[in-house]
């Protein structure tokens, strides 16, 4: 399945390169439901499937499409961004060490902390919007695999992929990025020499809150991938055909909804730090933004995603979301609809108070997934909300 011309990432993501049926001429791919195939009366396979776990037709359009997007040899889906995350350390050995953001995806944390940990890696945790923090962390030898997710959720970090992929492949180790914010519309990873990509491919790439699903996509070693390739069907979290179908519909215009949420995000960030209720707006478009810098060269844009901290406490903070309305409270993040979302009471409710405002999300923190709505509806409800 190739793509009908040598054409740009928007053109190709909006044809999903280009498939046509060959048998009926549709220009959308059916959804595929067996579970399993025909075999050759010889016992062979020359259909090339075999069972849907592992070969789903509905898979292809959405990994071809994945995997020329960021610039990888292979895509592969997985039933949701958790399987697909843990689908990479699962790759790795008991007694591996590897290295972890601080402030990353929560239940990811929680899963690195408690059942990795007991499983036997060694997972160390770090501040990677520090490459020094990074490269201090990372053992030659012994660290086989650094995570990074850039920006990362909820405090909005960027980490240097291309000075962390240095640094673990000179240790022997290989590099994987968290792309889910970025989207290969705005950052490529595998392009700054990242080994693995993972996407929640339930956010931005699907773009309209209706599924659950992840993606990885692999570099050019043909080694790995053929070991998430085993991982995707042996381990079983693979995506419902259904999902993969939704998955691609949303790529086709993951572009134009990108450039939407970053105009849309851009311009609250830039009203909201000057607004007096608000303390401090953290946003990677911002020059105030502590990786603003790094942010402008790796990123083609600064993404939907951002948070304040509102004067006031907690109590304010609370205020501030039950007056919305175009801000649905809710989890999840990379909608066409806008989101507000309370980390301390919501997503990091579980973490220790102490520990969690050691790491910035503090009472008065809130998190907005900025839609695509028109920008000056969304700015009133916020003005409303502040007053
Ligand atoms: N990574 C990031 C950055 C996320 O925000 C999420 C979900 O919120 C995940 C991974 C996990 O994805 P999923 O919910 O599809 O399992």
């Amino acid at each position: 399945m190739t793509s009908k011309k040598n054409v740009t990432a928007a053109s190709l993501a909006a044809q999903a390169m280009g498939w046509i049926d060959p048998v009926t001429k549709a220009v959308v791919p059916p959804i595929h439901m067996a579970s399993t195939y025909q075999r050759d009366e010889d016992n062979g396979y020359r259909s090339g499937r075999i069972y849907a776990r592992a070969d789903n037709p509905t898979f292809d359009q959405a990994e071809a499409t994945l995997a020329a997007l960021e610039g990888g040899a292979k895509a592969l889906v997985f039933s949701s961004g958790m399987s697909a995350a843990t689908a990479c350390f699962l790759a790795l050995a008991p007694g591996d060490h590897v290295v972890v953001p601080k402030v990353m995806y929560w239940s990811l944390r929680n899963w690195l902390s408690g059942f990795a940990t007991h499983w036997g890696l060694a997972v160390e945790f770090v501040d990677t919007g520090s490459t020094a923090a990074i490269a201090k962390a990372v053992r030659a030898g012994a660290t086989k695999l650094v995570w990074l997710e850039t920006p990362a959720n909820p405090t909005w970090a960027v980490s240097d992929i291309a000075a962390a992929a240095e640094i673990a492949h000179r240790a022997g180790a290989l590099l994987a990025v968290d792309s889910t914010v970025a989207t290969p519309v705005l950052t490529r990873p595998i392009e700054h020499g990242a080994d693995l990509v993972m996407h929640s491919a339930t956010k931005y790439l699907n773009g309209h809150s209706d599924m659950v699903g992840g993606i990885v996509v692999v570099g050019d070693d043909p080694e790995i991938a053929e070991q998430m390739t085993f991982l995707q069907n042996a381990v079983g979290g693979v995506q419902g055909p259904f999902d993969s179908f939704l998955a691609l519909r949303g790529l086709k215009t993951l572009h134009l909804r990108m450039k939407a949420h970053c105009e849309n995000a851009q311009a609250l960030a830039e009203w909201l730090q000057g607004h007096q209720a608000i303390e401090k707006v953290i946003y990677p478009g911002l020059e105030s933004h502590p990786q603003h810098d790094l942010a402008r060269r790796q990123m083609d844009g600064f993404g939907g995603m951002l948070s304040v901290y509102v004067k006031g406490g907690e109590p304010a903070a609370r205020r501030v979301m039950e007056q919305c309305q175009l801000f649905t409270i809710a989890e999840s993040l990379g909608g066409v609809e806008s989101l507000i979302n309370h980390p301390a009471i919501m997503t990091h409710a579980s973490i220790p108070p102490q520990r969690r405002e050691s790491l910035g999300i503090t009472g008065n923190l809130i998190r907005l997934s900025v839609g695509i709505e028109a920008v000056d509806d969304l700015r009133e409800e916020l003005a409303g909300a502040l007053r």
